[in-house]
């Protein structure tokens, strides 16, 4: 167990991917150590490279559809694939990575007695029929479609969270996440943001599906970060879900538009079909995260945008400078 007087023993499942590699860096600098656990599916090293070298920051390759026995002190459990185009390029592994992986990690924190926070997502909404979504909302989701294989799994995975917790007393953490961005998303990812990012630093047509007028809210990953510390420092009693995003909704048109704008960038938009079941708007309703935790985002659209482009300006060699 742990002592107070050494450094916590962090797991983070998912730890060299976009959201990951920023928890283990706020960890470390908070003087915690680090187990970073990645099958490297959509992680990259390049994501955890400055982090190699820290002292209490260890690496492991491992799947976590995999038993894993290891001794840590709390566990954060982010491995899942989370781009549509990743999420769905091997959907039965994208199952098996939530349901499987949960129910690892679960025997795992069961067997150490340790916290456990699940990353769930805004997607257990489906496409939702009530706006802004709070946690007491049981969603609309498909569970036959393309996207079914993470909304499903993420779904399940909460089941197994909440039956561990009344079955074993396991003290859990439901994190439900809206969309996040930041620095180290992958290029190729095909999510918004750095589709559109990517496209005006290259001079490329701006891809819009749709009318352009379905609206998301996006989180700087700064801030989601705090969000998921802050819940893991809660009470015992607060299990979640809670839902942690930023509620500034906005059009996909609108985003286009303020980052061609911020670019400087010569690219036209182009309209495209709009893939199957796109959810038409989603914004988090953050009472509860504002109540449980005290937390609400800081950082503005436009400054984590422009912190983004200057991440993609660097990473592809272009220059808006
Ligand atoms: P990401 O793809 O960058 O990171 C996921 C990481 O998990 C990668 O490093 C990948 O290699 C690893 N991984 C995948 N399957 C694995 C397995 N079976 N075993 C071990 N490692 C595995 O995605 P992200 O954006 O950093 O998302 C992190 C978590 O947050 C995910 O669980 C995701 O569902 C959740 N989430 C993210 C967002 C968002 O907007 N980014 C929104 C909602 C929820
Ligand atoms: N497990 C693990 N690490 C551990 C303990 C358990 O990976 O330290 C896995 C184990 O393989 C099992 C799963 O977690 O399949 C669920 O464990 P639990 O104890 O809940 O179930 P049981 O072992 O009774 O099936
Ligand atoms: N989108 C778009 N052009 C792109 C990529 C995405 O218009 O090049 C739209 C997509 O149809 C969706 C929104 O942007 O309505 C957010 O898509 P993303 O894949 O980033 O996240 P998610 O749909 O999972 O929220």
């Amino acid at each position: 167990m742990h002592s107070p007087h050494s450094p916590r023993r962090n797991l983070v499942t998912g730890g060299a991917g976009f959201i990951g590699s920023h928890l283990c860096e706020r960890l470390l600098d908070a003087g915690e150590e680090v187990l970073c656990v990645d099958n490297f599916y959509t992680g990259a090293r390049r994501n955890i490279a400055h982090l190699l070298d820290r002292p209490g920051f260890e690496l492991l390759r491992h799947d976590i559809t995999f038993p894993l026995y290891v001794e840590v002190d709390v566990i954060w459990n982010l491995a899942c694939p989370a781009a549509p185009v990743h999420y769905q390029r091997d959907p039965v592994q994208t199952t098996k990575t939530s349901v499987l992986g949960a129910i690892n990690m679960l025997g795992l924190a069961k067997r150490l007695k340790a916290p456990i926070l699940q990353a769930s997502t805004s997607e257990v909404y489906g496409d939702p029929q009530v706006h802004p979504q709070r946690e007491d909302y049981w969603g609309h989701a498909n569970p036959i479609g393309p996207r079914s294989c993470y909304d499903e799994g993420k779904r399940c995975a909460e089941t197994l969270f909440f039956d561990y917790r009344r079955q074993h007393a396991l003290p859990i953490k439901v994190a439900r996440i809206f969309n996040t961005y930041g620095p180290r998303m992958h290029p190729d990812d095909g999510r918004v943001v750095c589709n559109f990012i990517v496209q005006a630093l290259r001079g490329e047509p701006i891809t819009l599906y749709g009318d352009g007028l379905q609206t998301r809210s996006f989180c700087y990953v700064d801030d989601l970060v705090d969000g998921l510390i802050g819940l893991m420092a809660t009470p015992a009693e607060v299990t979640g879900p809670i839902n942690l995003g930023n509620p500034v909704e906005l059009s996909m048109f609108e985003l286009a538009r303020i980052i061609v704008d911020f670019t400087g960038s010569a690219s036209q938009l182009a309209y495209a079909p709009l893939p199957q079941d796109d959810p038409r708007q989603r914004q988090p309703d953050i009472t509860l995260a504002r109540a449980a935790l005290g937390w609400e985002p800081k950082v503005e659209l436009r400054d984590g945008l422009r912190r983004t482009i200057d991440y993609f300006d660097a990473l592809l060699g272009t220059s808006t400078k």
